[in-house]
């Protein structure tokens, strides 16, 4: 705490990860040598840099630009960039930190990374956010290459500020190689990449209930965020047969007893993805309930996948699911639950999977990007979302490896942590002391 002041969520991620290891590590004390446990709580590098652009008035703004480059020991730095005013440096090292377990859970060889900016996406016109991503680029492209650190999306950092991103990237490189991916598909991207973060939170959610001899099946579901990781969470969790009953965005909750169905899906989307429109416009258009301010916590459902952002389901949230008999929550998003509501739910014994094996598919689908870029060839849509599944069910296979307790019941959340860590661990007790 006196070393990282005033990074609050830095401290909770932290905690989090190391509530799960001390009873690991006191009976694996050679993890607790060669300052191992020091060293993965310090970033290898942190670039913070300014970016000047010019808006649509003439008018020159600044904004603060970051990467951080959590660790290296198993592979290239990897991890989204987001533009959020609310990014600083306490959310992106919480990010780095949470992204180094999350990509060695995928098995694939990347290491930890995020970046980003206090930039607000919203209002913007067009033109500003490809300037604004112009100058974005003109720092990071020192940092990155496709053995040294590849980015990817985020919140407010989608398929259009990706492809600004590498088109102004490859002018100052002078080179194709892959150093983003979520590329749209037509400049290298991968099919299944967009739909990856979402599909893999549900593929997730459903082996735990088919674990628990349940599934999806008829199931009631509540969903929060309307972006990328919302958008195909709802896609799938209704390709499994149970019924979404609301989204969300940072102004209210949409809640529809009727359930979503592809038609409301695909306008959902055009409000989001094309129009840049908010959630309230879309609850007018399909004649459903817009509760202003409020989020879906609330609201009776069986299973519940948190897709917004960090700390958007708190210890009255988490009670409110517990009364009206939530099963299962799966978290999309990054630390959407506090730690309060995590206990909560271990306390309940409902099944409960934290974003770092629940939301890696996203990153691991990138990892197939990264592949497939490498070898210049493009995989078939079925044989990338066979991947992801296959990628879901080895992480829930090391959850339940790492996380069965004394009582039988696994706990998602001390078996992710465990099974990151030992893949980090290992790697950097390997290398020496670096
Ligand atoms: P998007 O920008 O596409 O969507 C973000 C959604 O969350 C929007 O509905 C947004 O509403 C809402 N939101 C953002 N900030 C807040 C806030 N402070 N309060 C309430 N709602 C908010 O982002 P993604 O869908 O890509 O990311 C969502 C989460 O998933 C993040 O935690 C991200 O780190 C995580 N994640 C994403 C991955 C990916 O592949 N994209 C991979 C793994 C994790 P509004 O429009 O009002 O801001």
């Amino acid at each position: 705490v006196q070393r990282n002041p005033l990074q609050r969520e830095f401290h909770q991620a932290v905690t989090e990860v190391f509530e799960s290891l001390w009873p690991f590590i006191a009976e694996h004390p050679r993890y607790a040598q060669q300052g191992l446990l020091e060293r993965l709580v310090e970033p290898e590098r942190i670039i913070i840099f300014r970016i000047s652009w010019v808006d649509d008035a003439g008018q020159v703004q600044v904004n603060r630009g970051y990467r951080v480059q959590h660790s290296m020991a198993i592979g290239p730095y990897k991890g989204g960039l987001r533009f959020h005013p609310s990014v600083n440096l306490s959310v992106l090292k919480f990010l780095a930190f949470e992204q180094t377990f999350k990509n060695a859970l995928t098995t694939l060889p990347m290491g930890g990374a995020k970046g980003g900016a206090d930039f607000d996406p919203k209002g913007k016109s067009h033109g500003e956010i490809m300037r604004f991503c112009q100058a974005f680029a003109t720092e990071l492209f020192r940092h990155v290459g496709a053995d040294t650190d590849v980015p990817a999306g985020d919140i407010g950092v989608g398929a259009r500020e990706i492809g600004f991103l590498a088109g102004y990237l490859k002018k100052l490189t002078n080179r194709a190689d892959c150093v983003l991916t979520g590329k749209p598909l037509h400049l290298g991207g991968s099919l299944i990449r967009p739909e990856a973060t979402g599909y893999g939170t549900v593929y997730f959610a459903e082996e735990m209930l088919n674990q628990a001899k349940k599934s999806l099946q008829g199931m009631k579901v509540a969903v929060s965020g309307s972006g990328n990781v919302a958008q195909y969470a709802i896609e799938k969790a209704m390709a499994l047969g149970a019924e979404v009953v609301t989204c969300s965005d940072s102004g209210g909750t949409v809640y529809d007893p009727d359930g979503f169905t592809a038609e409301k899906l695909a306008l959902l989307m055009k409000i989001k993805n094309q129009d840049y429109g908010r959630v309230k416009d879309y609850a007018e258009q399909v004649g459903a309930q817009y509760l202003e301010g409020q989020r879906p916590w609330q609201i009776p459902v069986e299973v519940a996948l948190p897709c917004a952002t960090q700390n958007e389901l708190d210890e009255t949230d988490a009670k409110a699911l517990i009364g009206n008999g939530v099963v299962c929550v799966a978290e999309g998003a990054n630390m959407p639950c506090t730690q309060a509501a995590v206990h909560a739910f271990e306390a309940a014994e409902v099944l409960y999977a934290p974003g770092k094996a629940s939301n890696a598919g996203g990153v691991a689908t990138s990892g197939l990007e990264m592949s497939q870029n490498a070898a210049r060839l493009a995989w078939p849509r079925q044989e990338v979302d066979r991947r992801l599944l296959e990628i879901m069910r080895g992480i829930h296979a090391a959850c339940v490896q790492y996380g069965r307790q004394p009582d039988g019941r696994i706990s998602y959340q001390h078996g992710a942590n465990i099974a990151g860590f030992v893949k980090v661990a290992d790697a950097m007790l390997a290398q020496g002391i670096v």
